[in-house]
């Protein structure tokens, strides 16, 4: 790894603070730690981490705001969420929260961390992946992780715009839902499949909203030029379509 990856741990139970920076540490990450919702919002502007790990339940703030404040004045910004509120995992992962994972707690260290690697794993781009590719009216540019529609630039998180580079580099072509996990997340995915179409339903949307502001109020999805496809239970494929 050629420069040491930043985490910041949001938890204020003491204990199991500790036990994390000290197993993340002895991985080899640069670990600090914020006790309040307050302290993480400033470590962060203090120095960016490459990921956060924010427990939900924080003394003074609800962490499900920390978590929206977070990923909306960092574009970007990788959280993973510790919860034991398990009937709020669809709002942590939801646009407005914008969490890319979650770990429900009690959670097992080894698991932790193996999500972790996963999202902070360096990914080197395939032969011939690193040029500008377009599909439709979609511009992708992985060296700048940057996406345009019909020359305006969308805003993507990090997992949308991997999920998205993995659909246009094989456009036209079902992308099965063991391959997209593994591509887009982890090898070694143990957890629910659930994440993979919350983030097609944020892609489909940013792309659907794009058009809309640009067309008018009667835009769908489909008159953008590209769709993409649900084969239930099996995976997602991504197309152009005629537009008139
Ligand atoms: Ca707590």
């Amino acid at each position: 790894m050629a420069q040491t990856q930043r985490i910041l741990i949001v938890e204020d139970d003491d204990g199991i603070a500790a036990a994390l920076v000290r197993a993340l540490t002895a991985q080899g990450y640069d670990v600090d730690r914020a006790a309040t919702g307050t302290r993480a919002r400033a470590a962060v502007r203090e120095a960016m981490p490459d990921l956060v790990l924010l427990d939900l339940g924080l003394p003074d703030s609800d962490g499900l705001d920390v978590c929206r404040s977070l990923t909306s004045d960092h574009a970007g910004l990788r959280v993973l969420v510790l919860t034991a509120r398990v009937e709020e995992i669809d709002i942590v992962l939801g646009l407005d929260a914008g969490a890319i994972d979650y770990v429900t707690k009690p959670f097992r260290l080894a698991e932790l961390l193996a999500r972790i690697r996963a999202h902070l794993r360096v990914v080197s781009p395939a032969p011939g992946r690193d040029a500008e590719f377009a599909v439709g009216p979609l511009t992708l540019d992985p060296a700048s992780r940057r996406v345009w529609l019909d020359g305006t630039e969308i805003g993507l998180r990090a997992k949308e715009f991997d999920l998205l580079a993995e659909l246009m580099a094989n456009a036209g072509s079902v992308v099965t839902r063991e391959d997209l996990m593994s591509r887009v997340w982890d090898e070694q995915w143990f957890g629910s499949t659930k994440t993979l179409d919350v983030h097609v339903a944020h892609l489909r949307r940013k792309l659907g909203d794009r058009f809309g502001e640009m067309a008018g109020s009667n835009a769908s999805a489909s008159d953008i030029g590209i769709r993409i496809t649900t084969l239930r239970g099996v995976g997602y494929r991504l197309d152009e379509t005629p537009t008139e």
